[in-house]
C-alpha cells in the first residue's frame, strides 16, 4: 500500500504490511513533519513550555532530532544495528532511516521486509518513549526502548506476517529469518 503526499507527490510511504497502521501512520506524519514536536507548535505559533529535546534538552525539538541527530536515537539506532547485524543505521533525514532497508545487501526477502518494519517500530517506541519523558517525567533508557522494540516486533511479526512460526529466541538473535 502507497501512501502519497496530497501536494506534488513528492514522498512515498513503503508501508509495512505486518505492523498496525498507527506504526505506519506515525512514520509517515514523522516524515511529512506532522508530529507536534516543539519545534512544529513553534511554527504553529503554539505556546509551549518547553520546545526542547525531552531527552537531551540540547537542541530544539524537531522530528529530525529526535529520531536521529539525539544521542538517545543514535543509541537506539546502534542497538538496532547490531541486533539485526546491519552495518551501523547512518541517516540524514528521516527518508534516509525509512530507506535503509534498500541499500542493505541481503539476499533474504523476509530479513530485509522485518528490518524494514524494525525500524518503524523503533520510531514508534522512541516517539512513546518522548511522551514519557515529556508528560510522565519518567527517565529514558536506551535499553527499555530496545526491549520494547524486539517484544512489539516479535509480538506483530509471528501473528500478522506470513512469516508465522519464528521463535523468541530465533527472533532476539535475528536468525533463521
Ligand atoms: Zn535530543
Amino acid at each position: 500500500m502507497k501512501a502519497d503526499q496530497e501536494a506534488g507527490n513528492r514522498f512515498v510511504l513503503d508501508w509495512c504490511r505486518w505492523v498496525p497502521a498507527k506504526v505506519n501512520i506515525h512514520v509517515w506524519r514523522a516524515e511529512l513533519d506532522r508530529l507536534p514536536t516543539g519545534e512544529a507548535l513553534l511554527k504553529r505559533n503554539i505556546l509551549i513550555e518547553e520546545s526542547e529535546c525531552p531527552f537531551c534538552g540540547a537542541e530544539v525539538e524537531s522530528s529530525e532530532h529526535l529520531f536521529i541527530s539525539c544521542s538517545t536515537a543514535a543509541f537506539v539506532w546502534q542497538g538496532v544495528s547490531s541486533w539485526c547485524k546491519i552495518p551501523n543505521i547512518f541517516a540524514f533525514s528521516i527518508s534516509d532511516l525509512l530507506s535503509v532497508f534498500k541499500s542493505l545487501r541481503m539476499s533474504e526477502k523476509k530479513k530485509k521486509e522485518a528490518i524494514q518494519c524494525v525500524i518503524m517500530i523503533a520510531c514508534w517506541s522512541l516517539w512513546r518513549a518522548r511522551n514519557n519523558v515529556r508528560f510522565l517525567n519518567s527517565p529514558v533508557k536506551i535499553d527499555g526502548i530496545l526491549s520494547e522494540v524486539k517484544a512489539l516486533g516479535y509480538l506483530w511479526f509471528s501473528h500478522r506476517s506470513r512469516f508465522k512460526g519464528i521463535e523468541w529466541r530465533e527472533w532476539c538473535s535475528f536468525i533463521n529469518m
